[in-house]
Parts: structure tokens; C-alpha cells; sequence
């Protein structure tokens, strides 16, 4: 049995000696050593020169789905990563942290670009980091990047680690510049916050040391739409928004001012590159939601409202745009519209009648991505799609993937009785049916056989 992972420790490294070049190696008078163990506590830790991995986050098989491929990399990236990310450039105080361990998951993902394109690497970190960064960011347990607490053990979590990497990605551009100036600078001396802000003077302060994401409003006043900053952290802040014809734009805003949205806007935070959280009233939902604004926005942008109205429990703005995700069929805000359902219902349960109703919507994009497969085999509908229900996981991964991962998937649909079978590898074969919606307690039923 082929273990594609083994291939993957060897790729990290070389990945990133070139493109740390200048840095010296942490473990230069010893090779670089990985261990894997059977049963571990963490899923992964590092020294100078070593490895440690739990076997089961790392190890594939040549049938791996994506998303264990993608954790198994991004794990193997991270912790190579710390070579040159805590080893190589050290810090002296916990409070610190967030350089390693930002800069360490941040170029995880970079890492993975060397097996999966670009854009599928974008909308990976946008759902994998990003999301649970501000997510986190918006809780009053919330903290500034840089922060020293009573105990360390309270700065391994989410604003450490997704945070942290969310804002590097923000400043990619200078990070990716002043790379290797950073290693001939710090390789022979401790790293600080404090000379980070020095080395790298583009960087807001207040990304590091302020509690909580910006955040903007989208408004009314007197029947015009304004934009203001809601949250005071920055003095100014730079908005990037996506028109009607598609193109980008950009806006200044400064405290306590309004600024008129202009006819052709459709919706902030292109590509969702920067961290901050919108919000506007639902009465804003006729205009913000029509399908001009919809179709304007890429599949980021479109998860990115999608989290807006989630946040905001604007649970008629997601019914509202719910068709249009659906008929677009892409696996991002697919993904996105059903965790927002998941989340706002997630003490009572979806109702019933919103779990109908996004069954028999569920229906015919199914129907539309098997007839796909079949006639087109097109690779740019889906990467994967994922259907959940209850705690029931299943991925259909695209041949796009298998033909790296897997055998290719193979899909097939009856649309009279409703039924999908799914084989992602020969050994497994999924069958899912779509229950009828006339029964109140019915939904997506997996089979295992
Ligand atoms: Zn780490």
C-alpha cells in the first residue's frame, strides 16, 4: 500500500529551503528527523532537527479523501514550518507566540499550493482559517494576538494560531518581501512583537495588539446607502468592494464618518483578504441580496455574506439567497450556507420545514452535478461537495483529486427514486437517498453498504 504522506516530508522541506533561502537550517549540524507514533496527546509537535507526528494525522493512503490529504499536508507544513518559524528565528516570551505559530500555519498553507492549485488553496484557508479566526475573534473571551496570560497553555487556540495567520496573509505582499531580510536579521537573535512592528513598519499595530475584528455597517440614511466603521480599533480603514461588472474597488474609512456607497456596489471585502466583519439590517436585504450583487461575487465573497447574515441571525437573507447558492453548485458556499443553518439552529435543530425545504433544493443540484459528471465530466464544477446531516460526514471528492489521491469517484443518480450512489474507491460505496419531503421527520439518509 502506498503511503503518499511519506513524499509529503520530503516536499515540505525542500519547499521551503528554497524559498527561505537566505535562512540558515535550525538542524544544520544533524539531518532533519520525523517520528511517527502510534498513540500520541497532540496531533503533532517539533524540536530543533525533530518531528513528532501522530501516525494517524499524517499517514494517507494512495485512496485518501481531499480533506485528509489537505490535513495531513497543512499538518506536515506546519511543523516543518517551526523549523525555520521558532527554531531558525526564536522567541523569548510567550506573549510572542503568535510569531511562530502564525507564520508556521500561514506557510502550511502556502505548502499546500505545491500539490493543489491556488484558488482551491485560497478557498481551503478562507474556510479553514479564516472563518474559525473571526469567529473566535467575535467572542468576549477574545484576546489580542499579542498577549500574556497567567498561563501559556491559554495561548494555543484559535486567535493564536488562525488569527495571527489571517493578518499575515492580510500583509502577504511585505511578509513575502522582507522574507529573507527577516532571517538575516533574526537568525542569531531573539524575535519580539515589539521589533516584528519595527522590521515590518506596514503593519497595523492594532491588528496585533487590539482586542476584537474591525468592524464596518452598511446603512441607511435619508434612502441612501452608507458605509461606517463600527469598531474603533483602527483610525482608518481601508475597504475593498466588489462591483456590480465585477471589478474591485476601494474605500477609506475614518471614524465617525459615513460614506455614500456608490451605485455600482455590491459587496465588501474582495476575496475576503481582510480581517474585519460586516453587518447591516435586514431591511437592506432587497438591495444587498438582489441577484446583480449575487452573481458580481466569487465564491469567497459569496461565503463571506453568507457568515455576515449568520452573524447577524438573518435568517430571511439566507432563505433569500439560498436558491442561488444552490444553483451555482460550488462547494464553498454550499458548505457555507449549510454551517450557517447547522450553527443558528444548533441548540433546537434545523426546523423541519427549513430541512425540507433545503432538501428538495438539495435535490436537483445533485441531479445537476451527477448529469454533469456524466455527460461533461467537467473538473471545474465542484471540487467536492460536502452533504452533512446530523454528525454524518460524506465527501464526493471530483476526479480532479482523485486522479492525484485516488481512483476516480464515480457518481451515479436516479432521478425517479431520488437515490444517488457514490463510490469514492472501490471499497467503498455510498448510497444516498433523498427522502420523500412529506414526511416531517425525514432527511438525507446515508447507507454504508
Ligand atoms: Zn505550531
Amino acid at each position: 500500500m502506498e503511503h503518499v504522506s511519506f513524499r509529503l516530508f520530503e516536499e515540505a522541506v525542500a519547499y521551503y529551503e528554497a524559498m527561505f533561502e537566505a535562512a540558515p537550517h535550525a538542524w544544520a549540524s544533524h539531518p532533519l528527523k520525523c517520528l511517527l507514533l502510534d498513540s500520541y496527546s497532540a496531533a503533532a509537535v517539533e524540536s530543533p532537527g525533530l518531528m513528532i507526528y501522530r501516525a494517524d494525522q499524517v499517514l494517507l493512503h494512495s485512496n485518501t479523501s481531499l480533506l485528509d490529504f489537505v490535513r495531513a499536508a497543512v499538518t506536515v507544513g506546519h511543523e516543518i514550518a517551526h523549523q525555520w518559524f521558532g527554531n531558525t528565528v526564536a522567541i523569548g516570551e510567550w506573549g510572542d507566540l503568535w510569531l511562530n505559530e502564525g507564520f508556521a500555519t500561514f506557510f502550511s498553507y502556502e505548502f499546500l499550493k505545491h500539490n493543489l492549485e491556488e484558488e482551491t488553496v485560497e478557498d481551503l484557508r478562507w474556510t479553514q482559517v479564516y472563518v474559525p479566526a473571526l469567529e473566535n475573534d467575535r467572542k468576549s473571551a477574545t484576546h489580542p494576538v499579542f498577549f500574556q496570560p497567567d498561563n501559556a497553555q491559554a495561548l494555543f487556540d484559535k486567535i493564536t494560531y488562525y488569527k495571527s495567520a489571517s493578518i499575515l496573509k492580510q500583509y502577504e505582499r511585505e511578509v513575502m518581501r522582507n522574507l529573507n531580510d527577516y532571517f538575516l536579521n533574526f537568525s542569531s537573535s531573539l524575535i519580539s512583537t515589539k521589533l516584528f512592528l519595527q522590521f515590518m513598519p506596514e503593519f497595523e499595530k492594532e491588528h496585533l495588539l487590539g482586542k476584537g475584528a474591525a468592524s464596518v455597517k452598511i446603512h441607511k440614511i435619508l434612502g441612501r446607502q452608507v458605509l461606517s466603521k463600527t469598531s474603533y480599533i483602527f483610525e482608518e480603514l481601508t475597504v475593498c468592494y466588489r462591483t456590480k461588472d465585477k471589478g474591485e474597488k476601494t474605500l477609506n474609512l475614518v471614524t465617525g464618518k459615513n460614506v455614500p456607497l456608490p451605485a455600482d456596489f455590491a459587496f465588501l471585502n474582495c476575496n475576503a483578504a481582510s480581517f474585519y466583519s460586516v453587518s447591516f439590517p435586514k431591511e437592506l436585504n432587497p438591495s444587498l441580496l438582489g441577484p446583480s450583487n449575487l452573481e458580481a461575487l466569487n465564491e469567497r465573497e459569496l461565503s463571506y455574506l453568507i457568515m455576515t447574515l449568520r452573524f447577524e441571525k438573518n435568517v430571511e437573507g439566507l432563505l433569500q439567497i439560498s436558491s442561488f447558492v444552490l444553483k451555482r453548485a460550488r462547494w464553498i458556499s454550499t458548505n457555507a450556507l449549510i454551517h450557517a443553518f447547522e450553527q443558528l439552529f444548533s441548540k433546537n435543530g434545523v426546523p423541519n420545514a427549513i430541512k425540507d425545504w433545503l432538501e428538495e433544493l438539495t435535490a436537483p443540484v445533485l441531479a445537476r452535478i451527477c448529469e454533469k459528471k456524466k455527460k461533461t465530466n467537467d473538473e471545474t464544477l465542484l471540487l467536492s461537495i460536502f452533504l452533512r446531516t446530523r454528525r454524518r460526514r460524506i465527501i464526493c471528492a471530483s476526479s480532479q483529486f482523485s486522479s492525484l489521491i485516488s481512483p476516480p469517484a464515480r457518481i451515479s443518480y436516479h432521478p425517479v427514486r431520488r437515490e444517488c450512489n457514490l463510490w469514492n474507491h472501490p471499497e467503498e460505496k455510498w448510497k444516498l437517498q433523498l427522502l420523500p419531503s412529506r414526511n416531517r421527520d425525514s432527511t438525507l439518509k446515508f447507507i454504508n453498504f
